[in-house]
């Protein structure tokens, strides 16, 4: 039997969210069954409802980072049981056989990775996400959330956590390494922790200094406003690695005249419009522009033991099920320190 579960849904880009009842799938063998207690709000989820990534499929309920505990398991489930702390990130399956999958690398599975919403799941339905309360998920795409770190400040490590450390990772950010996280917001806050805690000097290039406190006890060496002229003449070849959060469009060749010849700018923010680039900014210095998408379910399990190790959490604001348009509002505006994320328990109350 299917299982219903309350959800948070929107209709239509300009509807407000309203609670509704949804079905999730009759758990197979490999599912693990997952009562949700947190669901952080990523910008990804506004850029997705609000259809500037294209058309979305409604009715729709997003949420990619959940965290919450086994309520049950299927008959061939081997890696949760009943009562695990766990949590589930932006992808639900992949094909598990293609060189990607095979190699740690689900995220971008030759035959398509499956979406946690608004992706076409395999039995052909659309894929609900997490602004719930339970979900049913194949056990290769759940994640152990560690002793110590609590579930609402681990759900939005889910992503944003796996986002920044994915790179950190594959750019060699450690000790003796100079990083730029460019935004201060859910993804760069979590940027700013992970590269100090690999050891790097980390500055935080943020529109204004409002956040310059809060960066340094992130672990930020310092915070440059790139809202006030001639910032980047002043940091010119200056950075290893930039990590570029921001969501809305940026002048990328200012930003690659601060790196060191060949350093690397790695774009993880998904900005609706085309950039553009003159090539002569990568080319003088022989510079790096890549992007990255999340990471790997080996890789995200270590980025949460390397949390728990480190004591990092999401740095977070709790809100209801009846806040969520509001809080929408607020992070397009900037004004979230760092993470909105939404408490479950709050549907048995709620209006919407
Ligand atoms: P967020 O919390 O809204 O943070 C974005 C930050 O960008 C803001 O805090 C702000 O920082 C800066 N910013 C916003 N508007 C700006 C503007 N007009 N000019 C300059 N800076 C601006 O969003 P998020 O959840 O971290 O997500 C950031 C982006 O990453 C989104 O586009 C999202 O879709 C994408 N994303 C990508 C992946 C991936 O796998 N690649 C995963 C998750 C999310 P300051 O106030 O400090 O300037
Ligand atoms: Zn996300």
């Amino acid at each position: 039997m299917p299982i219903r579960t309350r959800a948070l849904q929107k209709t239509a880009p300009d509807q407000p969210f309203r609670i509704a009842e949804i079905e999730r799938r009759d758990p197979r063998p490999n599912d693990v069954v997952i009562a949700i207690k947190a669901a952080g709000i990523c910008h990804s989820d506004i850029h997705t409802i609000r259809d500037e990534w294209g058309a979305a499929p409604f009715p729709l309920t997003v949420g990619h980072e959940i965290a919450g505990v086994v309520e049950a398991v299927g008959d061939a489930v081997t890696r949760h049981a009943v009562g695990d702390r766990v949590g589930v990130g932006c992808m639900v399956d992949s094909c598990g056989e293609c060189e990607q999958c095979t190699a740690d690398q689900e995220q971008d599975c030759l035959n398509g990775t499956v979406g946690t919403y608004a992706s076409v799941d395999r039995d052909g339905t659309v894929t609900q996400g997490g602004y719930s309360e339970h979900v049913v998920v194949d056990e290769r795409f759940v994640l152990r959330i560690p002793e110590g770190i609590e579930l609402d400040v681990a759900a939005p490590l889910l992503c944003a956590g796996i986002t920044l450390y994915s790179p950190i990772d594959r750019w060699g950010v450690g000790p003796g390494t100079k990083v730029a996280v460019v935004g201060l917001g859910g993804l760069g806050h979590m940027g700013v922790q992970l590269a100090a805690a690999k050891g790097a000097e980390v500055t935080v290039l943020s529109r204004s200094l409002s956040k310059a406190d809060l960066a340094a006890e992130l672990g930020a060496a310092r915070t440059v406003a790139t809202g006030e002229e001639g910032w980047a003449e002043a940091h010119r070849g200056e950075f290893d690695v930039i990590l570029n959060t921001v969501s809305a469009d940026l002048d990328l060749g200012m930003y690659l005249s601060t790196l060191k010849p060949h350093g690397a700018m790695v774009n993880v923010g998904l900005p609706p419009e085309p950039q553009q680039l003159s090539l002569g900014s990568l080319i003088g210095g022989g510079k790096v522009l890549a992007g990255s998408n999340i990471g790997g379910i080996r890789q995200t399990q270590e980025m949460l033991d390397f949390c728990a190790e480190h004591g990092i959490g999401a740095v977070i604001e709790r809100i209801g099920v009846d806040d969520v348009d509001a809080a929408y509002d607020r992070v397009v505006d900037g004004d979230v320190r760092f993470r909105f994320v939404i408490d479950t328990a709050t549907f048995a109350a709620a209006t919407a």
